[in-house]
């Protein structure tokens, strides 16, 4: 069986292993690493969407034919009033690691646990041009010190809904069937049934 190629307009290799995992052996997914020339346009929307956006649509300009798929995506804590939300990646700073991300949420919670959830914007494009938006979500709660080392980012920290572990715990299995990224990938691929 012939697989489809898929770039996602991330370096993240964790974003990518995960969608990868997802999607299964029918897809060849790639990602920025494979392709250094393109450019790195600033991210500078106020929303998922916007910044989901931007790198799609600049990956897939600069690669005519490539369908292009990418992922922004953030932790909502409502006791910080939905923050670090699309700045997630650099909460504590513009090189900030996701343990300093992880310190600086803890500071900020100050010994409180707080529902919030995991928010996944993923655009599809190609040539440039927007094919279509697709959200996930995943509820849950930040505990008040980081279990596991399984994962990537705010994992550590992240109980979902119906669960006793943290993302950092649970088996990657378990995180790639209810994850937001999973929730947002599951109505891309229904998506391309139909648009293929
Ligand atoms: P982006 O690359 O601008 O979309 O930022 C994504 C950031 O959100 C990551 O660097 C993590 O801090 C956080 N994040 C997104 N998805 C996850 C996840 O599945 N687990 C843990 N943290 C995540």
């Amino acid at each position: 069986m012939t697989s489809r190629m898929l770039l996602v307009a991330t370096g993240n290799a964790h974003k990518t292993q995960e969608i990868a995992a997802i999607l299964g052996s029918e897809w060849k997914v790639e990602d920025l690493r494979a392709h250094p020339q393109l450019s790195s346009p600033e991210e500078n929307g106020t929303t998922f969407e916007a910044n989901a956006r931007i790198k799609a649509e600049s990956a897939s300009r600069e690669l005519p034919g490539v369908l292009v798929l990418s992922d922004d995506s953030g932790l909502e804590v409502d006791a910080l009033g939905g923050a670090p939300g699309v700045i997630s990646a650099r909460y504590a700073g513009p090189s900030a690691t996701d343990a300093d991300n992880r310190e600086r949420v803890k500071r900020e919670l100050a010994g409180r646990e707080s529902t919030a959830r995991f928010h996944c914007c993923m655009v599809l494009a190609r040539g440039g041009q927007t094919l279509g938006v697709f959200n996930g979500a995943v509820e849950g709660r930040i505990l008040i010190t980081e279990h596991g080392s399984g994962g990537f980012g705010y994992d550590p920290l992240f109980v979902p809904d119906g669960y006793t572990e943290t993302f950092g715990v649970l088996p990657g299995a378990v995180k790639n069937q209810l994850s937001h990224r999973a929730r947002a990938l599951s109505q891309v691929t229904e998506w391309l049934k139909t648009n293929p």
